[in-house]
């Protein structure tokens, strides 16, 4: 807790700390205008490879020492480990450096600043994240003379999609670690920190007919686009918004021509829980579909790949934490529920008490006017820094 006598060990007070990231938060634009510049799409593993190699090298800058874990179909993932002044676990700060946009994004979608938010690709999801914590590390060595506990920063290069390169060694390091911290952005212009999110999964039903002439021989058809959508029918009502369970055929294909009854149909399905107890219950029923017309076979593929992140005792602790160093500044920060899933699932998901929220504070994430709200970033700053120092 970020009491009197934690606030006494530095030769600030909140209100310093909060003005010291305030003069310097040009800086902090540039470093992030500087990230944003160097687009990383998750699966260009050359392009993304050259991003993780710069933050390795920035935050070995800072005192840290990296490591680099090989991916073959994604870049590597990044792990930067400081030592601290004392023998605590360490906290673990979260991230990713990849985003959802293509290659010759920027072109389109420049960084620039406007009406006091900074607007680009991955600004908000999450390269401003990255540089805060950067932010936080700097300060903290500042204020103390060296860190005041071990830190671990793992930036991985597939969260967007699936974190399969990147999903073990984070549930590994988060079982050393104290607390993990993710800097995913916050929830809503409130910056709200994320304290549950859903589970989140996907599936693939393939539907097998018999195909057909549709003219010559329309009896002996089975049609795979006729099956599959009274299958769709089905799967909608798996839907339970209100016990947080929702189901979403979101792309469907098949068919060849409209003469010939289809042979194949397919549908993918978007699903969320939100304890992991639905988890099962969920996979069941949709491994329990059946064919309406016999000779059609269903194939079902896929799964829960995200269990939800539940508010644990753990997380509610560090957001009371985190509530009481905003205080500090006269800050009431809000916490979320929310319906998207990241790395931040994992590591609560084993146990280990997580705070996800904790990056920038904007609009837009995966969207054309991504943008991030300048004037936030100094408390954010302050708040990471508080959190490393607390737990
Ligand atoms: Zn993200």
């Amino acid at each position: 807790m970020p009491t009197k006598k934690t606030a006494a060990h530095s030769t600030f007070n909140w209100h310093d700390r909060l003005q010291y990231f305030t003069i310097r938060n040009d800086a902090l634009i540039q470093t992030i205008r500087e990230f944003v510049e160097i687009e990383s799409p998750s699966d260009n593993k050359l392009a993304a490879d050259r991003m993780g190699a710069l933050l390795a090298a920035r935050f070995e800058a800072l005192g840290g020492r990296a490591r680099t874990h090989r991916a073959e179909d994604y870049a590597d993932n990044i792990q930067i480990d400081f030592p601290g002044r004392d023998h605590r676990k360490p906290v673990l700060l979260l991230g990713h450096f990849d985003t959802v946009y293509p290659l010759g994004t920027l072109a389109k979608m420049p960084c620039h600043i406007a009406n006091g938010r900074l607007h680009g690709p991955g600004v908000l999801d999450m390269k401003s994240g990255v540089a805060l914590m950067m932010s936080a590390i700097e300060a903290l060595k500042t204020w103390h003379a060296g860190l005041p506990r071990p830190v671990t920063v793992f930036l991985v290069s597939d969260e967007e999609v699936g974190s399969s390169s990147s999903r073990q060694t984070t549930e590994a390091l988060a079982r050393e670690s104290a607390a993990v911290l993710v800097l995913e952005p916050a929830a809503g212009t409130r910056g709200a920190v994320k304290t549950a999110r859903k589970g989140v999964g996907d599936y693939t039903l393939t539907v097998k007919g018999v195909a057909a002439h549709a003219g010559l021989d329309p009896g002996k058809g089975h049609s795979a686009i006729l099956e599959l959508a009274r299958q769709i029918a089905v799967i909608s009502r798996f839907n339970h918004l209100k016990q947080g369970i929702s189901v979403n055929p979101g792309v469907i294909r098949g068919g060849t021509r409209t003469n010939v009854i289809a042979a194949e149909a397919t549908v993918e399905i978007d699903v969320r829980i939100k304890s992991a107890k639905q988890a099962k219950g969920l996979d069941r029923k949709m491994r329990a579909l059946k064919p309406f017309d016999k000779p059609c076979k269903l194939v079902i593929e896929g799964g829960i790949n995200r269990l939800p992140m539940e508010r644990t005792a753990g997380v509610a602790a560090l957001y009371k934490t985190a509530q009481a160093i905003a205080k500090e500044i006269n800050w009431e920060l809000e916490e979320a529920a929310v319906g998207g899933g990241s790395d931040g699932n994992f590591t609560a998901g084993i146990g280990i008490p997580t705070l996800d929220g904790m990056g920038g504070v904007g609009e837009g994430a995966h969207a054309i006017h991504e943008n991030i709200v300048i004037a936030e970033l100094p408390r954010r700053a302050l708040l990471l820094a508080g959190m490393i120092e607390s737990r």
